[in-house]
């Protein structure tokens, strides 16, 4: 594709990365049928080439389009199109680039999208506020309920010489954290020195995918700061939404220790996969749910099916298992009517053989998912005994 960048940004290092991403596009349209959606509403501009000319069009002229900021806020940064593209088009890092470019010249903030990027990636805060909304849930509106589902509390006790590092994720430890605690049981049992870090703050994810680079980078230096250790060989993580963060550090700071830490990280899949384990005597049949930015942004796929169909469990088909369920960081609360038409899609896909649990990798998607399901929505994990 054929890009004349405005002057004001030849020289600069988002407009030469823009180009040079640009430039590999052949709009030959093969990634509009993997969007979600674009599926879904089938308008051009809602889908992968429709959005990178929207960002062309940005980068060309210098100016911020509100069309471009409508159409990107739609996108779930799923990255299915990324998959899908022949070119080898990173649309993920070209979508960053749109939104920072937005972001930078022209912020707009809704008051729902303050108060999560105020609360979320702060761990204190958003424990208190899930335990004060699970009090008053009832009168919460129907997004913000299911992420309040209650759940069993429990504790990782801090280990020193450690071996592996357990990543707890902000909204993992507030919502869901009988999950990492499964997993450093398991572990331990198989004689690995787990050590989770109690001060761990945010990855900067969520930042990151709302277009506010300079405070994702700063979440993401604390992170670093707070966390590597060059003694430890292994960081896990067990929330691919963080997971696919992390490993991309070593781009979006270029320092020593994020490009460590970013290569010592691993998906818990990616761990566990060496041992053996027992099947949950009352469970047989397992749909599984790969969350995007595990099959897209951190391009696992089949892993998780290899362990649990040694562990004695049954996948049972599931149509459509590439597409994305909706929930996407935050966009099951910013783009909440979206977002639920895609659950319900994915969950016919995802029931229709009934299984006795449906099962997934990411906190996000496991709350998303258990929302609007009858079917018990589990972390893969813990499945394994
Ligand atoms: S991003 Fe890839 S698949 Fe989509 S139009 Fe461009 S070259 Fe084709
Ligand atoms: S990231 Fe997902 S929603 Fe966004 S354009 Fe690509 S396939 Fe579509």
């Amino acid at each position: 594709m054929r890009v004349d960048l405005a002057r004001d940004l030849v020289e600069t290092a988002e407009g030469q990365r823009a180009e040079e991403i640009l430039r590999r596009c052949v709009h030959c349209g093969f990634c509009n049928a993997t969007c979600p959606t674009y599926n879904l509403l089938g308008d051009e501009l809602d889908g992968p080439r429709g959005r990178i000319y929207l960002i062309k069009g940005m980068f060309e002229s210098a100016e911020v389009d509100e069309d471009a900021r409508f159409h990107l806020d739609r996108c779930l940064t799923c990255r299915n199109c990324e998959t899908t593209c022949p070119s080898g088009v990173e649309y993920g890092e070209l979508l960053e680039l749109g939104r920072n470019y937005i972001h930078d010249r022209a912020p707009v903030s809704t008051l729902l999208e303050r108060i999560l990027l105020w609360i979320v990636p702060y761990y204190r805060r958003l424990r208190f506020m899930v335990r004060f909304g699970r009090m008053v849930r009832w009168f919460a509106p129907k997004p913000l309920k299911r992420m309040l589902q209650p759940i069993r509390a429990s504790h990782i006790a801090c280990g020193s010489d450690a071996s592996v590092t357990l990543l707890q994720g902000c909204a993992q430890r507030a919502l869901t954290p009988e999950v990492n605690q499964h997993i450093a049981d398991l572990l331990r049992a198989r004689d690995v020195n787990v050590k989770v870090i109690a001060s761990e703050r945010c990855c900067g994810g969520l930042h990151l995918h709302r277009g506010r680079h300079e405070q994702a980078l700063h979440h993401m230096s604390s992170y670093v700061k707070e966390l590597y250790d060059e003694t430890t060989e292994t960081y896990l993580s067990s929330a691919s939404g963080c997971g696919v963060t992390v490993k991309d550090y070593g781009r979006l700071l270029g320092t020593t220790e994020a490009n460590e830490l970013a290569d010592r990280t691993l998906d818990v899949s990616e761990y566990l996969h060496g041992f053996t384990f027992e099947r949950h005597p009352n469970i047989q049949r397992v749909a599984l749910h790969i969350p995007c930015t595990l099959q897209h942004g951190q391009r696992i796929q089949g892993l998780i099916e290899r362990i649990l169909e040694k562990t004695g469990y049954e996948l049972v088909p599931v149509r459509d298992g590439h597409l994305c369920c909706g929930s996407a960081g935050s966009y099951s609360l910013l783009q909440a009517e979206l977002s639920e038409q895609l659950l319900d899609r994915k969950l016919v896909c995802l029931e229709e053989s009934a299984p006795d649990v449906i099962a997934t990798a990411n906190v996000g998607c496991q709350l998303h998912l258990n929302s609007g399901s009858s079917t018990r929505v589990v972390h893969w994990a813990t499945l394994l005994r």
